[in-house]
């Protein structure tokens, strides 16, 4: 993949402000280095607060003229975006391995899912409407009407360097807003070759704007205090993303938080063994475990348990290979850096300390220092640190329980409710489950949510707000009443 770095179009190393790539303020830049290897295969410019100011600035006054543009104008843009994505998928693709480590098949599978977004709001946003409402009193008509709600900052995370972002600015420009978007500093690669695409796509100057940096705190400092952002939209950590919501409060921002989960993952007794077999290695293991719906805390009936556990081990045998991203045949990643490893490490040590039995992995893998095997331990009990903390990693607890009440119980025990997932035949139960679950997001008998067409978010402390659909949309609207007189 060296030689396809060199020659690779869509790799940037700046920042996009105002239509123009452009170094730091201070001429700062920062490494960005393969997780699978420890390489480094970028260097790209280190953004502060002044760059973050100078591209509110020009989100700000770019969005004196979006916010005009006509819906067709903007379905049309972001249309031309997505045919380009869709064009570059294996380039966007091969970039998103190399920074972020996850096999490439995952990573087309991110790509696709990130142009799907583009797709679908550039389609939506031309049956946009409004209401017109009748008054309770003659000569009076009343309207709603929907607007943009102004300059948005867009914070997005390492685990789906180009989907996350996707899914907002995607949303976010079909509304008629500008951005300003801050990627994590470990992938900055992916989401500078978005930017790329739109300059492409002929998306006007200072529309779409991005900073990339290791100083997240005052980048994010500066769009949450700023009284030229209208809104932030935040995918991360719960505590970052309280903080940014503290900082929010000072000029009444609009948030949108989609913060870390703790999924539970239930298995009844009446479940199809198979099913919910595969679907909790595909759910526990994606992304190497780093994602924030993956199954997290996997809690199976007693009368189907030790089937259960024997059979997930022979599942994740037969289906899960660790190595590079790029070696066709690998299915588990790297850990994005070496605080990931640690905290899986000791999610393990103290489970296994409380009495969790490894049945299989438990320790790093010779893949490189980055990797860790697919780990499955049982008999973990409730209180372990695994089943309170997102672990976000290839670990799977398994926890017997013996009724539905316990069960419910044990999952809603958590501050946060992202996605819960749980596998039953019996009719009665998916629908009484379904209910009981503090959660955002429930899959029942199946692990594949995620899509362009559902509403993504939490509940508690897994954040506010919704993203794809056509709730995500209103997330960047604001409705605007008008009551004409005198009729
Ligand atoms: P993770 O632990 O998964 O890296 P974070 O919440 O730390 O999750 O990171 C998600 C995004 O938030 C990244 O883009 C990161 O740079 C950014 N970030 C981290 N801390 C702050 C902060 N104090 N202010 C603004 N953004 C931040």
């Amino acid at each position: 993949y060296q030689e396809f770095m060199s020659s690779a179009t869509l790799i940037r190393d700046k920042a996009y402000i105002d239509g123009k790539w452009v170094g730091s303020a201070d001429g700062e830049t920062f490494d960005v280095i393969n997780p699978a290897t420890q390489e480094k295969i970028g260097v790209v410019a280190d953004c502060g607060p002044e760059d973050t100011q100078r591209a509110i600035e020009a989100a700000f006054h770019a969005f004196q003229t979006w916010k005009k543009t006509t819906p067709k104008q903007r379905s049309a843009a972001l249309r031309r975006w997505f045919e380009l994505i869709t064009k570059h998928t294996k380039e966007l693709s091969m970039i998103l391995t190399a920074e972020n480590g996850k096999p490439l098949a995952e990573a087309e599978a991110e790509v696709a899912s990130g142009a799907s977004f583009f797709e679908w709001y550039s389609e939506m946003i031309r049956h946009v409407t409004g209401e017109v409402i009748e008054a309770p009193a003659k000569g009076r008509q009343l309207f709603a009407i929907k607007e943009p709600v102004g300059v948005c900052g867009l914070i997005t995370p390492w685990n789906f360097p180009s989907s996350m972002l996707a899914r907002k600015v995607s949303a976010a420009v079909a509304a008629g807003c500008t951005v300003v978007m801050k990627p994590a500093a470990e992938t900055p690669l992916s989401a500078l070759a978005l930017a790329a695409l739109a300059e492409e796509a002929g998306i006007p100057p200072g529309v779409v704007n991005i900073v990339a940096g290791k100083k997240a705190s005052e980048i994010g400092k500066v769009l949450c205090e700023s009284p030229l952002v209208a809104k932030i939209s935040f995918t991360g950590s719960t505590h970052v993303g309280k903080l940014l919501m503290q900082q929010s409060a000072l000029t009444m921002k609009r948030v949108s938080m989609e913060l870390g989960g703790n999924a539970p993952f239930i298995v009844f007794d009446s479940a199809d063994l198979k099913a919910a077999v595969e679907a909790a290695v595909f759910c526990k293991f994606r992304a190497s475990g780093q994602t924030c719906i993956c199954a997290n805390r996997i809690l199976v009936q007693e009368k189907i348990y030790d089937e259960f556990v024997q059979k997930m081990g022979e599942e994740i045998e037969k289906k899960l290979k660790v190595g590079n991203g790029f070696d066709q045949s690998s299915t588990q990643g790297p850990l994005i850096n070496r605080k990931a490893l640690d905290k899986v490490t000791a999610h393990v040590e103290d489970a296994v300390s409380n009495g969790g039995k490894i049945v299989r992995g438990g320790k790093g893998h010779k893949a490189g220092p980055q990797f860790f095997e697919p780990t499955l331990i049982r008999d973990v009990p409730e209180d372990a640190l695994i089943m309170r903390e997102e672990t976000f990693g290839p670990v799977a607890p398994i926890v017997k329980f013996r009724t539905e009440e316990e069960a419910v119980k044990i999952a809603n025990s958590t501050s946060v409710g992202l996605a819960g997932y749980f596998f039953s035949q019996d009719m009665a139960q998916i629908w009484r489950v379904a209910k009981k679950l503090e959660v955002g997001m429930v899959g029942a008998n199946t692990a594949m949510i995620s899509t362009v067409e559902a509403p993504f978010g939490g509940v508690k402390e897994s954040g506010l707000g919704r993203e794809g659909s056509h709730y995500g949309l209103v997330e960047y609207q604001n409705v605007k009443y008008i009551c004409l007189g005198g009729l």
